[in-house]
């Protein structure tokens, strides 16, 4: 798709606002008219002399990391992150708490007063050395172009570096058109800036003929490579269900490094070299079963399935998310009717996968600012754009761990589903009316968590169940690359942070089993994780997920999913 850029003005206003702000918003305000990918709004600007290749840089801004024992340290951090607007890149915890300074700031009295009183450690010296100076979506510009066209999404190829907005839209129309029974286009609706939030739903379809059936699956390029008949007789199902490891099954086990690093060392990060395997594999250290051989036919597809939607991105630097989740999304269109653990479940659940929900913000770390959180949808003031959509939510709003000041990162909006994001997964979810599961994907810092947020005196009923599936997918996560993930309710695991989509999924969405998941890493390179880890981070997601849609599978029967 071809691109063009618009000339970047800078507006005299903007002189007196850089010198009140630091850094980040220097660069947002010198950029009053965004360049813009074509696509986006359906206008092209040609090139001229201004051409704007600026992107905002963080030279000598240092990530610490605040190790936070009490309770009157954390209201201290909290205190001064919202007065000075700081970025916190990990949330409010007892516990170890990320935070971003800028340079300006490191050395004035209200740092000065955090650093004395809690201890800390440098996580990043230089953030500036983690960033490129050119935007990403000029620089692979080009490169895109090419690849668009040549992109072979039946391998892992696709998942080896991260994707701009119209190239993970390329991915679903290019599924949708390539899989027409199985995947359909979803729209969530069109954000601020007029983009769309696409989506896949994913579901099961019954087949015509069982004999074309079968001349057709052997003609299908998109199945893996290797014996396609041993995996038809192969029964994913079998009863031992979070059972023993004791798995033989040689052939269904990826190269799994099975070192138990919590510590996010590199070596971890090799990239399975058997595409083909990788779905069966999960489910191996999933289940830990022997496959046995079965005569079951593929089950019927529900004609009115639950749904499980998968969505990232509300906050728009997370970029490991959209990465995730699409992998996600291949896996399950590939393994259908290749591997029947996936079958079953395709037939049984509509899998709904929203790659990017805050589709403006993920454009503009593209474009303008790799570290932009929010939305970009204007606020109160002018010079501080951006609703944080994750605290905009319309239950249990506007309470603390989220912010009132439009300049902070954490900024709630003026109220309850102001953010168009947040506001329109929320009709979505209710107009389907068979959302069972919703897990939202964030990063960084390995967490799979549960409501509440917004009211840490609230027990949801079902917490038992949301435990037990979470528990579960923690550690079948857990058992493909050894990294951990703490589970637990948003409450316990980190601190209180009100507005938060799955309060209001659980409680007002209905949707029970809800889930917010913070991916790699644990802070080594928090939003900058390197592509390297995008496919091991991918592999061991699927398998946390394919775990909790076969637990509700199992525990919901009252619903429906008879094995
Ligand atoms: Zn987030």
């Amino acid at each position: 798709m071809r691109r063009t850029w618009t000339t970047a003005t800078v507006a005299l206003s903007c002189a007196v606002l850089c010198i009140a702000y630091p850094q980040p918003f220097q660069q947002q305000q010198g950029q009053q008219h965004p360049f813009t990918p074509a696509h986006g709004h359906g206008h092209q600007v040609n090139h001229n002399e201004e051409t704007v290749h600026t992107y905002a840089r963080f030279d000598g801004e240092q990530v610490l990391r605040f190790d936070v024992s009490n309770i009157d340290q954390l209201k201290l951090l909290q205190a001064t992150v919202e007065k000075e607007n700081l970025d916190l890149w990990s949330n409010l915890r007892i516990g170890t708490v990320d935070l971003r300074l800028p340079a300006a700031k490191l050395s004035t009295p209200a740092i000065k007063a955090i650093t004395s009183t809690i201890p800390s450690t440098i996580m990043i010296d230089d953030l500036q050395d983690l960033i490129p100076s050119q935007p990403p979506a000029f620089t692979r510009l080009q490169q895109q172009q090419q690849m668009n066209e040549n992109w072979n999404f039946t391998d892992n190829s696709f998942w080896l570096q991260y994707h701009d907005f119209a190239t993970l839209n390329n991915f679903t129309e290019t599924m949708v058109q390539q899989y027409p029974d199985l995947v359909k286009r979803v729209s969530i609706g069109k954000t601020f800036e007029g983009r769309e939030i696409f989506g896949m739903s994913i579901h099961g379809f019954k087949q015509k003929k069982d004999k074309k059936k079968k001349k057709k699956r052997k003609s299908r390029s998109w199945f893996f490579g290797n014996d396609e008949e041993d995996h038809e007789e192969v029964d994913y199902f079998d009863e031992s269900f979070g059972g023993h490891n004791n798995d033989n099954d040689q052939e269904d086990i990826i190269d799994i490094l099975g070192n138990n690093d919590d510590n996010d060392n590199e070596s971890s990060t090799s990239v399975s070299e058997k595409n083909g395997d990788i779905v069966s594999s999960w489910w191996s250290w999933l289940f830990n079963t022997t496959p046995r051989r079965s005569i079951r036919k593929p089950s019927k597809p529900k004609k009115h399935p639950k749904a499980i939607v998968l969505h990232a991105a509300q906050h728009a630097r997370e970029w490991i998310g959209p990465a995730v989740v699409s992998y996600i999304a291949k896996e399950l269109i590939l393994g259908y009717r290749k591997n029947k653990k996936i079958t079953r479940l395709l037939d049984q659940f509509e899998f709904i996968v929203v790659p990017v929900l805050n589709a403006d913000g993920y454009v503009y770390t593209w474009e303008h600012n790799r570290m932009w959180r929010k939305n970009r949808q204007p606020t109160s003031i002018p010079f501080c754009p951006g609703i944080d959509p994750n605290r905009n939510w319309g239950h249990m709003y506007g309470g603390d761990g989220s912010s009132s000041n439009p300049c902070n990162e954490g900024y709630h909006g003026p109220e309850a589903f102001a953010a168009l994001e947040s506001k329109m997964m929320a009709d979505f979810i209710l107009d389907r009316k068979n959302v069972v599961a919703y897990i939202d994907f964030h990063a960084y810092s390995q967490l799979w968590m549960s409501p509440y947020g917004g009211d840490c005196s609230q027990i949801p009923k079902d917490d038992e169940d949301l435990m037990e599936a979470g528990m579960g997918a923690a550690k079948a996560l857990h058992n493909v690359h050894g990294k951990k993930f703490s589970v637990g309710s948003i409450c316990n695991v980190i601190y209180q942070a009100s507005g938060g989509s799955i309060d209001w999924t659980y409680a007002v969405g209905k949707v029970k089993y809800s889930y917010g998941v913070e991916l790699r890493d644990t802070g080594r390179y928090g939003f900058m994780l390197p592509e390297a880890e995008i496919l091991p981070s991918s592999e061991e997601t699927m398998a946390g997920v394919m775990y909790l849609a076969n637990f509700i599978r199992l525990r919901e029967k009252q619903w429906g999913y008879f094995a």
